[in-house]
Parts: structure tokens; sequence; C-alpha cells
């Protein structure tokens, strides 16, 4: 009986919960606020997803405050981290990511300069205060017995709260996105430090003075939504216009996610060696070796299973880094278009740029703008349950809408120019076949991805032969391992790792 009432020490839950409380409305409602709910029911599961958070933080804060010491000590500190966090979050619309710390870290440490203002430094400043009042309670007031069970409560409510689906809504969010951000971080650096020889030196070269070849890899867009391969809806109306663009409406994907299909696509995985994604260099490398020079222009995050290929190239821009999806203002990919046209600008004669985009990724409405607005009505809430299915297509068509825009224009730039484009979606998205929506269960729609080829008059002045077989072969079925073999071929590139009988321009 003892013991127990060692352990129900009434100061010490009440400061806990009055801490996880604030916490909870001062920083982490931050990454709710603006959250699209339709109705009662939406704004339930978003306060339980809340409350995971308060949850959470309950038990680190629990944690923390058992040894005195400590808390002294980190208390104050994740006070301001969450401070400038939720800064961030209400001023810039911006939240942490691993690409965001890359920025700060390494890139771009005079923006964050840039950024820091009184209004951070009043921030801080009262953090510390509040921290300093806290902590004096904690030293005078709480006197905690039994640390040991106390620890291991606490440790068992962050166990239990960061497990399962659970975790999902939690490492996004003020304070957890600290730790799950780091950890994403450092992983990637790691990854990004691996050796894989996996080419001899010297091996690929190219007899091709200039040409630019251009990786759009697009995000869970459909080809049976795509008008090029006769969607009943005009989704692609710049695209069809043009009479240089070849679509591939059968190119069938085994990954059906980003993080799995985007390492498939770049290395030599198949669907014999699909472990070649993880330990393989890319076709980057190749073309590093004819002398290209290498970009890659990123509108998505940076993920650690294919972070090694972003690193692969001599250049790196991150153009969105602070965007998270659970960010729900726009995220449009002509942000993309300022980089590429620099890049474009470059004086090296041959480049290879791959453009990374958001396309038609969940939370739809916030990926096209709302001129692009042609199909209505479109989704309310973010939860995908709250939607009809006629407003889930709506919206995802709109997405494709702005998609085709967004490509005419990257086109656009390359007209006067030797140059090639190839665009490929990393998968599908489910749009209620069988009641199922986005991506995640193995579903058929997910496998088949748009897939298109845009190429530049002076290319098929240079490249004849190209042009026929792409056109010979537009309505053949292909594994997406054809990207490997085919985009050397288009850059003319010769080299032993080339499989010609994988290329769907091969001219056998
Ligand atoms: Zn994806």
């Amino acid at each position: 009986m003892r013991q127990i009432s060692k352990i129900i020490n009434v100061k010490l839950y009440a400061l806990i919960i009055f801490l996880s409380l604030f916490y909870g409305l001062a920083f982490t409602f931050s990454d709710f606020y603006n959250s699209p709910f339709d109705n009662a029911k939406d704004f339930f599961i978003l306060s339980l997803q809340w409350g995971v958070v308060v949850t959470a933080t309950f038990g680190f804060l629990y944690l923390i405050i058992i040894n005195k010491y400590i808390f002294a000590i980190v208390f104050p500190l994740l006070t301001i981290c969450c401070g400038i966090l939720t800064y961030m979050r209400y001023a810039l619309q911006i939240s942490l990511t691993p690409m965001l710390l890359d920025l700060a870290f390494v890139n771009d440490a005079g923006t964050w300069l840039e950024n820091f203002n009184f209004l951070i430094l009043i921030l801080i400043i009262a953090s510390l205060l509040f921290s300093a009042v806290c902590v004096y309670y904690r030293w005078k007031y709480i006197t905690v017995k039994q640390p040991f069970i106390h620890a291991a409560i606490a440790i068992s409510i962050i166990l239990v709260t960061n497990h399962g689906i659970l975790r999902r809504p939690l490492s996004q969010r003020i304070p957890y996105v600290i730790y799950y951000s780091l950890k994403e971080y450092i992983n990637s650096k790691n990854i990004v430090q691996d050796t894989r020889n996996t080419f001899v030196a010297n091996d690929a070269s190219t007899q091709t003075d200039s040409l630019t070849v251009v990786l759009v890899l697009g995000e869970s867009l459909r080809a049976d939504h795509l008008q090029l391969n006769g969607y009943h809806r005009n989704t692609t109306p710049l695209l069809a216009k043009d009479s240089n663009v070849i679509s591939f409406p059968n190119i069938y994907t085994n990954p059906y996610y980003t993080h799995t299909s985007i390492p498939h696509l770049l290395t030599r995985a198949d669907s014999i060696s699909p472990d070649r994604a993880y330990t393989e260099e890319s076709f980057i490398s190749l073309f590093k070796q004819a002398g290209y020079k290498t970009y890659w222009i990123a509108n998505q995050e940076s993920v650690s299973t294919y972070v090694y290929f972003m690193n692969e190239c001599d250049t790196l821009i991150y153009v969105n880094g602070g965007k998270s999806l659970y960010i729900f203002n726009k995220w449009l990919d002509s942000d993309l278009l300022p980089d590429y046209k620099e890049s474009l600008n470059d004086p090296s004669s041959k480049k290879l740029l791959i453009l990374h985009t958001i396309g038609s990724h969940w939370w739809y409405n916030s990926h096209y703008p709302d001129s692009f607005e042609t199909f209505k009505p479109t989704i309310k809430s973010r939860i995908v349950k709250s939607n009809t299915q006629e407003e889930m297509i709506n919206s995802y068509d709109n997405t494709i809408l702005y998609t085709d825009f967004v490509i005419h224009r990257f086109i656009d730039e390359l007209r006067e120019q030797n140059a090639i484009l190839f665009f490929i979606s990393d998968h599908g998205e489910s749009l209620g076949e069988d009641g199922y929506y986005l991506h995640g269960e193995d579903r058929p729609e997910l496998h088949y991805p748009a897939c298109f080829i845009w190429y530049s008059t002076a290319y098929e002045n240079m490249f004849p032969q190209h042009i026929q077989s792409l056109k010979k072969n537009k309505n053949n079925r292909y594994l997406t391992d054809f990207l490997f073999h085919t985009i050397l071929d288009a850059a003319d590139i010769e080299t032993q790792y080339k499989d010609k009988r994988l290329s769907i321009i091969n001219t056998r």
C-alpha cells in the first residue's frame, strides 16, 4: 500500500499533466490548426490524433521530470526548440523535415540567419522564463521516490504511443518530429556514405557532344487517367496537342510505394534481383562517367531508400525543404521551375536533370493552384472516407491538369535544344476501386503508372531511329526495368551495364 502511495504523487502528476496540455496547446496544435475537416466525425478523429501526441508528450515529460538535473537541462532546451518549430509552422508554413535539417546544416545556413528575427528572440526568452519557473517548481516542491518504477511507467507510455499506427501521426508532429527527423537525417547521412562501387571506372562513354536528358519522376499518377491514353476527361490538353509526346500506357511497376519504386526505377533492379535497388549505384553514375553533368531537383522529401541517388548527382537542390504531408497549404511543382531553368543555363553541354515532383500526391487540393480547379466538387476533408468518390476523383484529376501544365512548361524550355524528356510515375493510385483509396494495399490500379516521352526536333534529327522505335513500341507491355537501359540508350551512352534487350528505343 505504501509502495502505491509513493508512486501516486499528486504534485508530480499535476505538473506533468499541466505541461503536456501546455505543449499540446502551445506547440502541437500548430500542426493541426489548418487540417481540413468536414464534419463532427472528422473533428473527432483529428482530436484523437492530437490526443495521441499529447499522451506521448506526457510520457516523455514524465521520463525527464523524474531526475531534477535532467529536467533542468532537457526541459528548457525542448521548450525552446518547440517554440521555434511552432513559429516556423505558423509564420513560414514549414515543418521540421530531414531535408530542412540538411539545408540548415549543410547547404544554406545563411537563410536560417535571415529568418532569425526579433520575434524568435522574444520566443526564446519567453521559453526560458517559462522553463525556469517549471524547473524551480520541480526542484522546490516535488520529490520523486521509486524513480525506477516511474521510469518504467514513462517508458511504457512512450513505447506504446510510438508503436504501430499511432506512430505515424506522432512522428511528424511537435515535439516528436524533432526525434524522428533527426533520426531520419542521420540515417540518410550514413546511407550517403555507403560505398557502392557497382560500375568499373571509365566504362561508360558517348559520341554525342551536346544533349540534355530530363527525367521527371511523377507521383501517384495512373496511366488510365491521362487524356493521352484515352481517358474520357481532358486531363492533359497541352501534352495531347504536342505531336512530339509518345505515351506508354502499358508500363507495369512491381513496387507500389514511392520508397521502393524510385530506387527500382533508377537502378538495374529487376524482379530477379530486386535488392540491387539498395546495393547498387544508379544510371546517374554512368551518365557522369560519360561526361554528363547531373542534377537532382527535389520537390519531395529525401527518403533513406533513395537519398543515395540524390547525392550521386553533382548538384542536389531542394525546392521545398520544409514541406511535409501534414501541411495543407499549397505545395506546387511549379516551384521546380526556377532551379530547373537555372540548371539548363549551365554551360556544360551534356546534362541529366532529374526532377522529383509532388504530382498527384494526397492531399490533392494542395498540389494544384485554385485556378486549376476545373473538375468540381472537390474534396473537403483530409479524412479520406468523409469525401465522396466523385470528389476524390475530381481533385485527383485536377492535379493531373496541373501536372500537364507544369510538364508543358518543362518541355517549353527544351524545344530549341537537343533534348529528350522522360516522365514516369512511381506508381498509380486507388480511387475507390472496391472501396480502396490512395496507395497502401497491393491493388491492381497501383501497378500501372503514367509514362510518356517527349523529344525535341533536334533530337529526332540526330536519332531518327530512336523515335521510330519508341513509336513502334508504344503499346507494348514493359516492366519499369526498361528505364535504366532505355535512358542510357536515349543519352547515347555505351556501357557494358546496358542491356539492349531491355531498352525500348533499341533499334534491333
Ligand atoms: Zn509515390
